[in-house]
């Protein structure tokens, strides 16, 4: 399957830069680049979603892959929406998968559609007709699936399968003209009953369905199979690089099969692992479920693993492109820790998270020696990755919120938090000392009073005392309500496809995923925080504010903690 090369055919492609890791696509690239597989025609790659649900993290590593290796070689990636199944795709989705593959930090050389090779497919699978390689089959499709056979046994011809070609050429044209009933027919392709191979049994290139496409209206009542699309689709784009999940390796001899027997632009199909990530489900079919069954809010609820989703829920797409990159390609499945994708995202936020303060769980804390309608502003550090990010001031007052976590009347062994005769450092403040507390009728501590040592300001004493732990805190006066949603994975089970017996996915959900804390208490700088924006609340995670926020009623969503359990785990492995 090579192109005519003449000796003087020059590549135009460049090799790829010798500083990024390599890996078996881009060695398969690399040597067809310099064999001239291709002559002169330049690296084209696709991105080829159906339009049947929002893009998840597994679609981000084939975006990568599509657009970053194109990119290694200066070539072109298209984005090419694969629509060939009109009962389940939607404009919503063509236009969220735009969105989410801009986002990710891509841009496609042309954007296209399966549809819009919808009448070269009719006009190919006529040429196949007459060259004696297709045929109109009147089985139904239990019976396709019947004469099929199995892994281990050979299937049996159909009794359609030696129609005269005019018979078929007839049959075939008058399935287009809506002749005969959905399902009463379909094109097949005339290979092989007896290959090894199940999709090289006489594969079905048509299908009669009376369906409105989102994009060709009702001007079509048969509707081309994936198999019969796809590699034709990638043949008229001149795409030289098809590259796909694992599961279409089966595949492969079908593709080429077509464009050998049409002698079309040899397209070259190669297949690398799938995503898959502990505790998360990569599925649009399972997914869409979530959403109608409203498991979840929609398909941008923040738990969700689609782009819309993640990106709601405050990921960058940095993040997920060094993810990717650090999962790398491999030939065969395998699953990646969650974990692992959680550090790569605390890794960028890091760098890039303003701090602020913020009290999720809020205990007041009054100061009793300090002056009554006194405020000094504390000089806080913005970013401590990030020296050009400056300082901000924070009110600094009498009535303080802190976390009820951050105190315990009775502390447990190596608890160094806030208690009783206890000193402890607030954050940019002062040492405090905690007196006493109140208490309301239930014994719940509702106060806690505390001295202030004046001569700590700035949070060190000039004696050299020390103190075991800094807490932060907000003014109370000064604070500004807000809502936080923290959340949890979405599935209780690594694996969550991992049901008993007479059950599925839906069993696995976590019923903890989502705690919403109606009345948190912030720093006043994050009065204005736009939508989108994220943040690293001091000793808490990191947050992003979610756009159902409004001015004055802030709505956060927790993205992830602060605890980096995978960089544990990297450190006992003696990892990075
Ligand atoms: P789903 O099962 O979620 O619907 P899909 O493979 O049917 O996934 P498509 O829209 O057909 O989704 O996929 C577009 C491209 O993304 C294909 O090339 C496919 O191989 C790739 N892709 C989809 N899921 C993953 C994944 N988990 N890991 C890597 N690539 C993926
Ligand atoms: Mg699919």
């Amino acid at each position: 399957m090579t192109t005519s090369n003449s000796a003087a055919d020059v590549a135009v492609n460049a090799p790829p830069p010798e500083s990024r890791p390599s890996n078996f696509l881009r060695d398969i690239m690399a040597e067809d680049v310099s064999s001239n597989r291709y002559g002169k025609a330049p690296i084209q790659t696709r991105f080829p979603p159906e339009p049947n649900g929002y893009l998840h993290i597994g679609h981000a590593k084939a975006i990568c892959i599509d657009f970053g290796l194109a990119d290694d070689f200066c070539g072109k990636t298209n984005l090419r929406f694969d629509d060939t199944n009109p009962e389940k795709e939607e404009t919503e989705y063509v236009e969220s998968i735009q969105e989410d593959v801009r986002w990710l930090g891509f841009d496609w050389e042309r954007l296209c559609y399966a549809s819009d090779y919808f009448d070269q497919l009719y006009e190919w699978a006529l040429k196949l007709i007459r060259d004696g390689k297709a045929y109109v089959c009147d089985l139904t499709a239990e019976q396709v699936r019947e004469y099929r056979g199995t892994l281990t046994e050979p299937g049996k011809n159909s009794p359609y399968r030696n129609r005269a070609i005019a018979e078929n050429l007839d049959l075939f044209q008058r399935m287009k003209a809506g002749e005969f009933p959905d399902g009463a027919r379909t094109l097949r392709a005339k290979i092989d009953m007896a290959s090894p191979n199940l999709n090289m049994r006489d594969p079905v290139m048509y299908r009669i369905l009376r369906a409105e496409h989102h994009r060709t209206g009702n001007k079509w009542c048969i509707y081309a199979t994936y198999d019969w699309a796809h590699g034709q689709s990638d043949s008229i784009e001149n795409v030289t690089h098809s590259m796909c999940s694992l599961e279409f390796a089966d595949h492969q001899p079908l593709y080429n099969w077509f464009i050998e027997q049409l002698g079309i632009f040899p397209s070259r199909q190669i297949e690398f692992d799938r995503l898959a990530i502990t505790y998360t489900l990569l599925s649009k079919r399972k997914l869409l479920r979530l959403v109608n069954e409203k498991r979840v809010a929609g398909w941008t609820d923040p738990r969700m693993p689609t782009l819309s989703g993640m990106r709601r829920r405050g990921y960058t797409p940095e993040a997920i492109r060094n993810f990717v990159a650090a999962v790398g390609v491999s030939r065969t499945n395998g699953i990646v820790e969650l974990a692992m994708l959680e550090h790569f995202l605390r890794e960028d936020l890091n760098k890039r998270a303003p701090r602020v303060m913020a009290v999720l769980k809020p205990l007041k804390v009054v100061i009793d020696n300090y002056p009554k309608g006194q405020v000094e502003e504390a000089e806080a550090v913005n970013n401590p990755e990030d020296a050009s990010a400056g300082t901000r001031k924070v009110p600094f007052s009498r009535e303080l919120y802190i976390e009820q976590d951050d105190f315990r009347e009775v502390p447990p062994k190596g608890y160094y938090r806030l208690s009783p005769g206890r000193e402890v450092r607030l954050r940019y403040g002062y040492f405090i000392t905690c007196n006493s507390v109140v208490k309301n009728d239930a014994g719940e501590v509702v106060e806690v009073h505390c001295a202030y040592d004046p001569a700590t300001k700035g949070g060190n004493a000039p004696d050299g005392r020390k103190v075991k732990s800094t807490i932060h805190w907000v003014s109370a006066s000064h604070a500004i309500d807000a809502e936080v949603r923290i959340y949890e994975n979405l599935f209780s089970k690594e694996d969550p496809n991992d049901a008993a017996a007479g059950q599925d996915f839906i069993a696995n959900l976590n019923p903890h995923s989502l705690e919403v804390i109606a009345n948190a208490k912030l720093e006043p700088s994050l009065a204005k925080a736009a939508p989108g924006s994220r943040y690293q609340f001091e000793r808490l995670g990191y947050f992003c504010v979610d756009p159902d926020s409004q001015l004055g009623k802030l709505v956060f969503n927790r993205t992830v903690a602060l605890k980096d359990t995978w960089a544990k785990v990297e450190k006992k492995h003696g990892g990075r």
